[in-house]
Parts: structure tokens; sequence; C-alpha cells
């Protein structure tokens, strides 16, 4: 994660950030969002990845 106050980018529309403003980050992925609605969009971009990590996370053979 980036230092309080340095600017980040928008993984989905490249708009810029501090990260101290309202930039939203993925630990998973380390990207930044400027909002929700650029995070539902790169996350429908990756829906297959995210699926599958998920199912590794916490999905389990009964
Ligand atoms: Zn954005």
């Amino acid at each position: 994660m980036k230092m309080k106050g340095e600017l980040v980018t928008c993984e989905m529309c490249d708009a810029k950030k501090t990260s101290l403003d309202d930039a939203l980050f993925d630990e998973q992925a380390e990207v930044y969002f400027c909002d929700k609605g650029c995070f539902e969009d790169w996350a429908d971009d990756y829906f297959h990845d995210i699926v599958e990590q998920y199912k590794e996370l916490h999905v389990y053979a009964g």
C-alpha cells in the first residue's frame, strides 16, 4: 500500500487520486479505484479470475 497523500491511479479509468481521499484499494489485486463504480466495472472484466479466487478460498468439496 502506498503512503498517505501519494497520488494513485484508478485501475479502470486512469483518474488520479490521493490514496487518503476517496480512492478504494483492492488488497488482493493491489490496485486502486476512484470509486465503487470503477471497481464494479473492473470486476466485470475480471469476473473469471474473481470466481476462481473465491472458489479457492471459500468453496470446499463436501
Ligand atoms: Zn475510476
